[in-house]
């Protein structure tokens, strides 16, 4: 057998370098809207807007009233590793804000045709800027952002294959939406797919309210309430009560920071606190926030951010274990019927 021939090393074109890296951060039309809701939240938005077509794949649309981007920075934001929201290392041990990696409008653009509209309210002015072709001209539009995305890999149909029908793309959508939700009751959604409105969260100081708005009434009646702190930790939200498990794992919702996470150490440590009182194969539901110094806590794990790394595992892993049964075994808890199967 011959070794493969020796070819020369070459540096690849920008626009590859961010096709590929688009790879890591945009999977699906939900992975768009996660990424621009992460951004109009940052951007300290108050309502936000999805306008969706064909599940997203021909147009994702998110409007906010944020702060708006500057004429001169529209070009700079849509640049890979471009960033307002971190300028050291030292910033990435404390971030509090959603983004930080400068990635997601420049893997986006590669990948779609992506336009930002935006104002901020030093301008008299908005300003239109087309990815594609870098123009950038006056427009009208009150302080905030509005970023098109239309034709989701347009141009890699090899991606495009992957995608699912329309309706599986739009819950998915839905889905992201309701993870940010869940974690700013404050701020209001509203979503729209094909002219038509499919899901309208007002905005709301009570994070119960937001919770029966969008997971229903039922889940907030099946559940009791969860507020442990351990120093520096808190843990809060709450934990479904053992007659409402499901067979299936889909009502575990987990935050970090106000960050929506999957975590092993969170997922066994709430299985652990049901170790007692869920029996068989089923499924705890819960929506649990957990609250940690950013320093202990490494959210640069995953370029989608979904996971993270906590410094100490076992703490965390304690804290919310107890969080959770100390809930469960509180009166309330205890005065409603448990199933004993
Ligand atoms: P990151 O969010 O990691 O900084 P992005 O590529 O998502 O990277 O966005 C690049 C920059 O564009 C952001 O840092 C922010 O300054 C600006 N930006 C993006 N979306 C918005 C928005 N909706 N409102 C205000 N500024 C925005
Ligand atoms: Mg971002």
């Amino acid at each position: 057998l011959s070794p493969p021939p020796r070819r020369p090393i070459r540096e690849l074109p920008d626009e590859l370098i961010s096709q590929i890296a688009a790879g890591e951060v945009v999977e699906r039309p939900a992975s768009v809207v996660r990424e621009l809701v992460d951004n109009a939240l940052d951007a300290g938005a108050t309502q936000v807007t999805l306008r969706l077509l064909a599940g997203g794949v021909r147009l994702v649309c998110v409007e906010d009233d944020g702060c708006g981007i500057a004429r001169a920075e529209l070009p700079v934001a849509l640049k890979r590793h471009a960033t307002s929201k971190i300028a050291s290392l030292g910033d990435l041990e404390s971030v509090g804000t959603m983004g930080f990696r400068g990635e997601a409008l420049a893997a986006i653009a590669s990948v779609s045709e992506l336009s930002l509209l935006s104002r901020t309210a030093e301008e008299s002015s908005a300003y239109l800027l087309d990815a594609r072709s870098g123009e950038l001209r006056p427009a009208a539009r009150s302080v905030g952002t509005t970023v098109e995305v239309k034709e989701l890999f347009f141009s890699t149909p090899a991606r495009r294959k992957f995608l699912k029908t329309d309706s599986t793309e739009l819950a998915h959508c839905v889905e992201a939406v309701r993870r940010h939700a869940l974690a700013r009751p404050e701020v209001g959604f509203a979503i729209w797919h094909e002219g038509r409105l499919v899901e309208q969260w007002r905005a709301t100081p009570r994070w119960e309210q937001r919770l029966a708005d969008v997971l229903g009434a039922d889940f907030l009646e099946a559940s009791v309430a969860v507020d442990w702190r351990a120093g520096p930790l808190r843990v809060w939200g709450r934990a479904g009560l053992p007659d409402a498990a499901r067979a299936r794992g889909d009502q575990q919702w987990t935050w970090v920071n106000g960050r929506y996470v999957r975590d092993k150490v969170l997922a066994h440590a709430a299985r652990s606190a049901y170790e007692d009182v869920l029996h068989g194969q089923r499924q705890p539901v819960y929506a649990l926030s957990l609250e940690i110094d950013p320093a202990q806590v490494d959210v640069n794990v995953h370029p989608t951010k979904i996971e993270v790394r906590f410094r100490d595992g076992r703490a965390v892993h304690q804290v919310v274990r107890h969080a959770i049964e100390n809930a469960l075994a509180a009166p309330r808890a205890g005065q409603a019927p448990q199933s004993q199967q």
